[in-house]
């Protein structure tokens, strides 16, 4: 029988099952917004707080919350969520690290061949009947001539590594600030420096913390080999985008595909809009039918600690702490 003092609160969009149960634990409430108003007249008379990326648990908030045991984050990447007050108050974070290793690997792909392949100029071709256009005019790379530079070799970093030097014959570069163990695939480290002047194709893999908001700036889009290519399925904010738009306007940069982007959503005014040689995605690394399900299975953890018992996936020991 749920405990009816028991208050789960959702304030992002989870699966019926997930959403069913919680309601088997207590009683839950799902939120319609998740504005900074929404959560604090929430938050007070809450139990366990289940979020995805967009609902942004800030320390002023936390201050208001009376009863607050657990926050479930259904994905990876903690950045909406103040950690260290959390912690202060005893409030248990756990996650789904994993849930979206594959998923966002794939896309990642997708966008590198897509960006390689000039995909989007290829596909407005046919649409707009300049069929022979690319024919005559392109002459593409394969993979297996191009370096491929990663940026963070952690379980997302790795998976688009494996995939691009097993699947395609590429080279792979790294950086990484911890030694990222055994690997199952070829691969170099090198400073951040080095990465920018020697990949053809810089991916970028790391969590948004203070160390890697705006990595790519001026400075370091001035040491990318020229034409190379820029991919961003990680955070937003770890790219400058104004840098990048004006590196993809000067013909510094040879292209960009970016899943995440800052703002976000990204304006139609903003000038990475009128960019060339650009592919976009709205965030959706994730959401593949096994990812969001993973994710939503955030629930039994939380379920986990409102009855006592040690968090799976909490966030304290991980990598994404800032
Ligand atoms: P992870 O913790 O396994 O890997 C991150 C790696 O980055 C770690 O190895 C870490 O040591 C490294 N790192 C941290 N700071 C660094 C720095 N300053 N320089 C170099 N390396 C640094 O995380 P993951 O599961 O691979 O996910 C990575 C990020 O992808 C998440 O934090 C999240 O922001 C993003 N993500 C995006 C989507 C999407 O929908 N596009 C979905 C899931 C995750």
């Amino acid at each position: 029988m749920p405990d009816q003092h028991t208050h789960i609160v959702f304030a992002e969009v989870f699966d019926d099952a997930a959403v069913a149960r919680m309601r088997s634990v207590g009683r839950v409430t799902i939120l319609d917004a998740y504005d900074e108003a929404t959560l604090a007249e929430a938050i007070p008379d809450c139990d366990a707080l289940i979020v995805r990326s967009s609902a942004r648990v800030t320390r002023a908030l936390l201050d208001q919350a009376k009863r607050l045991r657990v926050i479930g984050r259904g994905g990876v990447g903690l950045e909406n969520i103040d950690l260290e007050a959390a912690r202060e108050r005893g409030i248990a974070v756990v996650y789904t690290p994993a849930a979206a290793t594959d998923a966002v690997a794939d896309l990642t792909v997708g966008l590198l061949i897509g960006l390689v392949r000039q995909i989007r100029w290829a596909d407005s071709s046919v649409r707009e009947e300049r069929f022979r256009e690319p024919r005559e005019r392109a002459r593409f790379v394969e993979l297996q001539t191009l370096t491929l530079g990663i940026i963070g070799l952690g379980r997302i970093g790795q998976a688009v590594a494996r995939r691009c030097r097993h699947g395609f014959g590429m080279s792979i570069l790294y950086n990484d600030i911890v030694f990222p163990g055994h690997l199952d695939f070829v691969a170099t480290p090198v400073s951040k420096d080095e990465l920018y002047q020697q990949a053809d194709v810089v991916s970028l893999h790391v969590p948004l913390t203070e160390q890697t908001r705006r990595l790519i700036d001026d400075g370091a889009l001035a040491l990318f080999k020229p034409g190379s290519l820029l991919i961003n399925t990680a955070r937003g904010a770890v790219v400058d985008s104004e840098a990048l738009a004006r590196a993809l306007c000067s013909g510094r940069l040879g292209g960009a595909a970016l899943d995440v982007f800052e703002p976000e959503p990204l304006p139609g005014d903003h000038p990475l809009q009128r960019a060339p040689n650009t592919l976009f995605t709205p965030h959706i690394g994730a959401r593949t039918r096994a990812g969001l399900s993973r994710m939503n299975a955030v629930v039994d953890d939380v379920i986990g600690v409102l009855k006592g018992g040690p968090a799976r996936f909490p966030a304290w020991t991980l990598t994404d702490i800032p």
